[in-house]
């Protein structure tokens, strides 16, 4: 298979190690077939379906690899929601939250269809209240149906564009996810498509929407809470770079330490900030990073803020409502 220009030009960027940007540019070019992934939504009981692969010490309990040939979505339990299917990439980039340091209120993921972020971040960290935003109108009846099947509770589905969360309800969540569009690159070593992604204007693109999305989402997070911002992009553009942009921008924002990552730690920086890459064989990739707010000026009391949650800002209501959809179902 031919390497295109552009591969080979962020492969160098990546590693100065050549066997290592050799790994890297064979695992996008020639995809093999990963371990499938589960996300136990309801306790493990069924373990004897599958054939399980030995956890890694930073795997969730909750999770589970495969054999290579196990197909989990076609088990009835699948459709029972029992579990989730998902890519080990998307575990890691949610192993960030397990450094939030106490129960959270209200959880807010800003980019969240098709829902395995929301699901993950709903049973690492157990939210009195979820909302689960996709801004994508066509994206959202997967998302609900998804945290159906899965009896997610108590959750509010929204479909609204950040930057209107944040005009209508600053300051709404002790923990906000942003796994950020972007260009995608990593869908390669899965076999699947993502047209242009190693172009630079793709590439800018995408950073400028992620910057976007972040600024917001520091207005939708409280003093002391977090946010997590993960992408399936390999570029430092929409990585490194839009995290060093964000913490020069909003300073009272800091980087994280992940203890349960450290040895993903990504070798681009010294900002605690995690990379998978493709040629570990674990999963297609991902970075990860957990940003905190100082905890200065903190405008609820502990009393205020149970009294304002789970009860939704009156905004919420105009959007969609998966409670109440579950509730005339009933
Ligand atoms: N979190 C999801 C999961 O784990 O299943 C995957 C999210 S996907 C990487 C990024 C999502 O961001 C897509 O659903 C996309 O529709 C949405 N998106 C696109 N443009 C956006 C924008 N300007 N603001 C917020 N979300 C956006």
């Amino acid at each position: 298979m031919t390497v295109s220009k552009l591969l080979e030009k962020l492969s160098l960027k990546l590693w100065s190690d050549a066997q290592q940007r050799q790994a890297f540019i064979q695992a996008l070019i020639d995809p093999q077939p990963f371990h499938p992934c589960i996300l136990w939504v309801t306790e493990r009981s069924h373990q004897s379906c599958f054939q399980t692969i030995p956890p890694l010490s930073w795997q969730p309990s909750c999770v589970d690899r495969l054999a290579v040939d196990d197909r989990p979505g076609k088990h009835p339990l699948h459709q029972q929601g029992a579990y989730y299917c998902l890519d080990f990439s998307s575990v890691f980039a949610a192993t960030t939250l397990t450094a939030v340091s106490s129960t959270p209120q209200v959880v807010l993921d800003l980019c969240a269809a098709p829902g395995g972020k929301s699901l993950l971040a709903w049973r690492l960290l157990h939210p009195h209240l979820l909302l689960s935003n996709e801004v994508i109108g066509k994206r959202v009846g997967r998302l609900i149906s998804n945290l159906k099947r899965c009896q997610v509770h108590p959750v509010q589905v929204l479909s609204a564009d950040p930057r209107s969360l944040a005009d209508h309800m600053a300051q709404v969540a002790d923990v906000v996810l942003v796994d950020a569009p972007c260009t995608g690159q990593s869908l390669l070593a899965k076999g699947e498509a993502a047209p242009g992604c190693f172009h630079p204007v793709s590439i800018q693109h995408n950073a400028k929407r992620q910057r976007r999305i972040l600024a917001n989402a520091a207005e939708l997070v409280v003093p002391g809470g977090y946010i997590a911002y993960m992408t399936c992009a390999f570029s430092e553009a929409e990585d490194e770079r839009v995290c060093a942009w964000f913490l020069r921008k909003f300073p009272e924002f800091e980087p994280q330490h992940v203890s349960l990552l450290q040895d993903f730690q990504s070798h681009l920086t010294d900002m605690p900030c995690y990379r998978m890459w493709p040629q570990s064989r674990l999963g297609a990739g991902a970075f990860t990073i957990l940003f905190r707010k100082r905890p200065e000026n903190v405008r609820w009391s502990k009393t205020d803020r149970r009294s304002s949650h789970p009860q939704p800002n009156p905004w919420l209501q105009t959007h969609y409502r998966w409670r109440s959809h579950r509730n005339k179902e009933k």
